[in-house]
C-alpha cells in the first residue's frame, strides 16, 4: 500500500523502516514476506535528490573493488561477504521480479582495464586475479583489442583486460522501481511519503518513537534505521549517545545515463584509484550507458555540492579518453549524485543494537547494491531469531577493530591517492615527478601531523639552506632535500641538492 504524508499512519505495524534506498527496500522486502506488519517511512525520490542508490552503476562487483592495498581482517571479512551476496544475487533478483512483475535489466561479465592513467592498475589487477583465484571464481586474460566497445584514445590505451564472466551489473532505477512495486503489492508493507526527523525511545518498554515531518509520530516495537548518509539526521541526539555508533560519512558521487552511446554489452572498469572507485561504464535497459564515477568524503550531508562540473570533467572526459572517444557523441540523458553512507572505520554497520528492537543498517559505502540482499537476509535473520544465512562481521555489536599501524598506512596510501587526484582529469607528470610529489607530501604531513622532533634536523638543514643561500631557487634545493629523505631511490643524484652548502 502507498500512503501520501497526509493519511494518518497510525495503525499497529510490527516494524518501522525508515529510509527506502536500496537498503531500507530490501530489508523491507524480506520482513514484508515474512510476513512481518512493515511501514517503510522515505520521502519520494523528488524530496531526496542525493540517495546513494539511484545514483549507483550498480555494479555487482566483489573482486572488480579490490585493490592491492586490501588486506586487513576487516576488508578479508568484507570481501566475503561481498563473494556470497554475489553468489544469492541471481535467486534474489528472481523473488523481486516475481513479487512485482517488473523487469529489471541487467548485464553480466566485467572487464578491469589497467591502462597508463592508473599508477597502480597494474598491481591492482594482479591482486583481483589472485583473490579471484583464491575463490576458485571463473576469469581470463584477454587482449584489450578484443575488449567489446573498447575503443580509447591512443594515449590512453589498455595493456591489460580481465574478464570476470560471473561479476555484472543491475540497472539500479529498475531494480528499486521493483522493490517499491513489490511492497506495494503486499498486503503486509506500507509505504509512507515523508521524512523522518527523529528516532526515540517510546516512554514505554518495547516501544519506539519514530517522528516524521507531516504524519506526526508513529509508534512501533521495532525500527530499522537505513537512511544511508543520513541516519545521523534520523536517531535523536539523546538516542545516539547511548547506542555509541561510529560516526558516519558521506562520499559523495557523481554519475551520467548516455543515450545513442557506442555499443558496450558488458561493464569496463578500471580498478579503484584515486580514492574513487575508478572509471566505469555500465550497460543500461535500451542500449543507454552509466559512466561514473567520482567520490570524495566529507563529514556532513549540508556539504554536499551536488552536482558539479569537475565530476562531469572527470567521468565524461576520462570517460571518452580511456573507454570510447564516441562517447563525446552520445546524449547525456541524465546526470545523478549520491551520498555513499560510510563509517569512521569503513566498516558496515548492519543489524541489532544493544537495544531491543532497535536495528541500523548503513556504511555499505562503495558496495551497497551488492551487499543488500544478503544485509537484508542478515538483518530478518537477527530480527526473526533465526540462524543467519552467514556470519554477522558488521554487527554494531562487535568491537570495532583497527588495523596495526593505521597512520603510517594512511600516509603512504593517503599521499599516493592524493597525487593520482590531483592529476585529475587525464593528467600525466613528466619524469618521476609523481613520485617525487607523493614522497614530499608525505613528509610534510608527517611534520605537520605526526611527531614533529622525527624531522628536527630536516627542519634545522632546511632553515640553514634558507638562511645561507637567500635565493629563490633554493627553494628547489630543498624540495630534492625532503624527497631524497622519504624515498632515495626516487631523485637522481644531479638534482638531490644543487645548491650546495
Ligand atoms: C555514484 C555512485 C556509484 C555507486 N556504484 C555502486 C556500484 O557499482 N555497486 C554497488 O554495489 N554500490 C555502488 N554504490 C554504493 C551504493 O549505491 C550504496 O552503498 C547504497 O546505495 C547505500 O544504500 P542505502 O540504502 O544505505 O542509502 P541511500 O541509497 O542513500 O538511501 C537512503 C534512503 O534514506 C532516505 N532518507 C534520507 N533521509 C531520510 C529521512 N529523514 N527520513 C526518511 N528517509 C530518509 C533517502 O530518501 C533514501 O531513500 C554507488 C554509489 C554512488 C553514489
Amino acid at each position: 500500500m502507498l500512503l501520501n504524508s497526509t493519511h494518518s499512519a497510525s495503525s499497529s505495524y510490527d516494524v518501522i523502516v525508515v529510509g527506502g534506498g536500496i537498503i531500507g527496500s530490501s530489508i523491507a522486502f524480506e520482513l514484508a514476506e515474512s510476513a512481518l506488519r512493515v511501514l517503510l517511512i522515505s520521502p519520494n525520490k523528488k524530496n531526496c535528490e542525493d540517495g546513494a542508490s539511484l545514483a549507483s552503476g550498480a555494479m555487482l562487483g566483489a573482486y572488480g573493488e579490490l585493490t592491492a592495498d586490501q588486506d586487513t581482517l576487516e576488508e578479508r571479512q568484507e570481501l566475503d561477504f561481498r563473494v556470497k551476496a554475489q553468489k544469492i544475487y541471481p535467486d534474489w533478483l528472481a523473488r523481486v521480479r516475481e513479487a512485482s512483475g517488473q523487469q529489471i535489466f541487467t548485464s553480466q561479465g566485467t572487464f578491469i582495464i589497467a591502462n597508463n592513467a592508473g599508477d597502480r592498475d597494474r598491481a591492482n589487477l594482479k591482486s583481483i586475479k589472485s583473490k579471484l583465484e583464491d575463490y576458485c571464481e571463473p576469469h581470463e586474460w584477454v587482449e584489450p583489442e578484443d575488449v567489446p566497445g573498447l575503443d580509447p584514445n591512443n594515449s590512453a590505451a589498455a595493456y591489460q583486460a580481465l574478464f570476470i564472466p560471473g561479476e555484472g551489473s543491475v540497472d539500479s532505477f529498475e531494480l528499486l522501481n521493483a522493490l517499491e512495486v513489490a511492497l506495494e503489492k503486499n498486503s503486509n508493507s506500507t509505504i509512507l511519503d515523508d521524512k523522518v526527523v527523529s528516532t526515540d525511545f517510546g516512554g514505554e518498554e518495547g516501544r519506539w518513537s519514530v517522528k516524521t515531518e507531516h504524519s506526526g509520530e508513529i509508534f512501533a516495537p521495532n525500527v530499522v534505521v537505513c537512511a544511508g548518509a543520513r541516519v545521523p539526521e534520523v536517531i535523536s541526539d539523546s538516542l545516539a549517545m547511548k547506542l555509541k555508533l561510529p560516526q558516519v560519512l558521506f562520499g559523495k558521487g557523481t554519475s551520467c545515463i548516455l543515450a545513442d552511446a557506442p555499443p558496450i554489452p558488458h561493464t569496463i572498469r578500471t580498478p579503484n584509484r584515486s580514492f574513487a572507485c575508478g572509471l566505469h561504464v555500465v550497460p543500461r535497459s535500451g542500449g543507454r550507458l552509466y559512466v561514473g564515477a567520482t567520490n570524495s568524503i566529507s563529514a556532513t550531508a549540508q556539504m554536499s555540492l551536488g552536482i558539479q562540473p569537475q565530476d562531469l570533467l572527470y567521468i565524461l572526459g576520462d570517460g571518452a579518453n580511456q573507454f570510447n572517444t564516441a562517447l563525446r557523441n552520445s546524449k547525456i540523458e541524465e546526470t545523478r549524485f549520491g551520498l555513499r553512507p560510510i563509517t569512521a572505520d569503513g566498516i558496515p554497520l548492519v543489524g541489532k543494537t544493544q537495544f531491543p528492537g532497535f536495528f541500523v543498517a548503513t556504511g555499505t559505502y562503495r558496495n551497497g547494491m551488492l551487499m543488500a540482499p544478503l544485509v537484508a537476509q542478515v538483518v530478518v535473520s537477527e530480527f526473526l531469531n533465526q540462524e543467519p544465512p552467514t556470519e554477522n562481521v558488521f554487527s554494531p555489536l562487535n568491537e570495532r577493530r583497527r588495523s596495526a599501524d593505521p597512520l603510517q598506512r594512511l600516509l603512504s596510501i593517503g599521499a599516493r591517492d592524493l597525487m593520482a587526484t590531483v592529476r585529475e582529469p587525464g593528467g600525466f607528470l613528466p619524469y618521476n615527478r609523481t613520485r617525487e610529489l607523493e614522497a614530499y607530501i608525505r613528509l610534510l604531513f608527517e611534520m605537520a601531523v605526526l611527531d614533529q622532533s622525527s624531522h628536527e634536523a630536516l627542519r634545522q638543514k632546511a632553515n640553514q639552506m634558507m638562511q645561507d643561500i637567500p635565493l629563490d631557487e633554493v627553494f628547489l634545493s630543498i624540495y630534492y632535500e625532503f624527497v631524497r629523505t622519504v624515498d632515495s631511490s626516487s631523485v637522481p643524484q644531479s638534482n638531490s641538492s644543487s645548491l650546495k652548502i
